[in-house]
């Protein structure tokens, strides 16, 4: 924590200067009377909109038209941007040039898109930490859990002696890049490593990841990646399935309708279309793609200074934690395992939604509070406490130092005072 002698916290009034969010300033009222400038610390559930997203949204609205349908200008253009975004997906996850980019609603509609695509007899690995999302979707005798590891190499092992002890046929492996609940990042490039070596293909869902660092497909050597793009600074309602297209050009449609099909003989087959088509039947959302595909390019031009950024706020705000008395934070792997930016923890004696709550009715601060769709995750992390639930802190490209401060000294007038 010091650099060249200077205590790093003196200097740390500023931070390396990253893409603008719209809403920076927005102020919220208190129950004390008044009001303050929000300090949203909740981007691990969704991140506010980058001013550029917002832009590129207001330049393409009056160009609003129906993709690959129309012969006018304005379709032609939402056309381009539309498939244009595909490059700029692949390009901001490091895709191989054969990778394919399907356009979703979110990471867990990617997800469960690939479980219907997966061929019929595939055994499906997934450990128990994962996120609902990537953890409900496989079904099937195939389907194995792999309980909860104590430490990276033991992900490894257990996932190696699962692989080891599947049945023949295809087998997929489910990973995760950054826990949702403890933002510690997984050890991706030597799982998938492993499942290469049973002849297992990987997913990576990279929900909680691609907002805070680089994801790089070919280097991960990962199959898949599913990412949401309202955790990207982007708005609801557009999300990608990247990666290899075979599995899914042989599945049956997603969704059946216009779009997905080369064409519909009055009685017979259906001619589906292969490539992304056919799986994003009906109308697509070219605003969200474009919104999507605008933040993934800021992100990619400014990944230094975000992750800079991320982890001079997120130092300041674990040292103060330490400062809370009673103040447990939620690790799977240890307090030195490598970390995004978000800190799940609970405190000694204080009910977990009291304390949300407080922060802010009384601070004017949004977190989280709950199981975070990770209910066998946030169950073992508190074996033991006596809680049944946590709070969440979850920085990013909104947040700034006196938010950091702001929460740290809430929190400790809280243990000190009551809310
Ligand atoms: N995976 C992880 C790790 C997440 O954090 C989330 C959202 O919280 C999801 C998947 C699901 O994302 P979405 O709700 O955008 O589908």
């Amino acid at each position: 924590d010091e650099t060249a002698g200077i205590p790093i916290w003196s200097i740390v009034d500023s931070v390396p200067t990253v893409p603008a969010v719209v809403g920076a300033q927005l102020r919220v009222p208190l129950v004390t009377g008044g009001s303050i400038e929000y300090a949203n610390l909740d981007h691990g559930a969704s991140a506010p909109c980058l001013t550029a997203v917002r832009d590129a949204v207001n330049e393409l609205l009056p160009w609003y038209a129906s993709v690959h349908r129309g012969a006018g200008f304005a379709s032609q253009v939402c056309t381009r941007v539309y498939e244009g975004a595909r490059d700029v997906l692949r390009r901001f996850v490091g895709a191989r040039r054969t990778d394919s980019v399907i356009f979703t609603r979110n990471t867990t509609d990617s997800l469960n898109l690939l479980a219907t695509a997966l061929p019929a007899d595939t055994s499906v690995v997934v450990f128990d930490t994962e996120h609902h999302a990537a953890l409900l979707p496989w079904a099937g005798d195939r389907v194995r859990t792999l309980g909860i590891p104590a430490d990276p190499q033991d992900a490894v092992r257990l996932l190696d002696a699962a692989l080891a002890d599947c049945a023949d046929g295809p087998k997929l492996a489910v990973l995760t890049g950054a826990s949702n609940v403890t933002g510690e990042v997984w050890p991706v490039a030597e799982l998938a490593r492993v499942a290469r070596r049973h002849g297992a293909r990987t997913v990576l869902d990279a929900a909680q990841l691609a907002p805070h660092r680089p994801v790089r497909i070919a280097e991960l050597g990962v199959d898949h990646v599913v990412l949401s793009g309202h955790k990207l600074y982007a708005p609801f309602g557009a999300g990608a399935l990247i990666g290899r297209d075979d599995w899914l050009d042989a599945a049956e449609p997603y969704l059946a309708g216009g779009g997905a099909t080369r064409s519909v003989p009055d009685t017979g087959e259906i001619d589906w279309n292969t490539g992304p088509e056919r799986h994003e039947a009906g109308s697509p959302n070219t605003v969200g793609v474009h919104a999507l595909a605008t933040a993934c390019a800021a992100l990619a031009d400014h990944a230094d200074a975000i992750t800079g950024h991320e982890e001079l706020l997120l130092q300041r705000l674990r040292r103060g934690l330490r400062g809370v008395p009673g103040l447990r934070e939620l690790s799977l792997f240890g307090a030195e395992h490598d970390r995004v930016g978000v800190v799940g923890f609970i405190v000694d004696g204080h009910d977990p939604g009291l304390i949300a709550a407080a922060l802010a009715a009384e601070h004017g601060i949004g977190v989280r509070d709950g199981l975070f769709c990770a209910h066998r995750a946030v169950r073992h992390l508190l074996a033991g406490s006596g809680e049944q639930r946590a709070v969440r802190i979850s920085l990013g490209l909104g947040t700034t130092v006196e938010h950091v401060d702001r929460i740290v000294r809430a929190l400790r007038g809280l243990v000190a005072y009551g809310p």
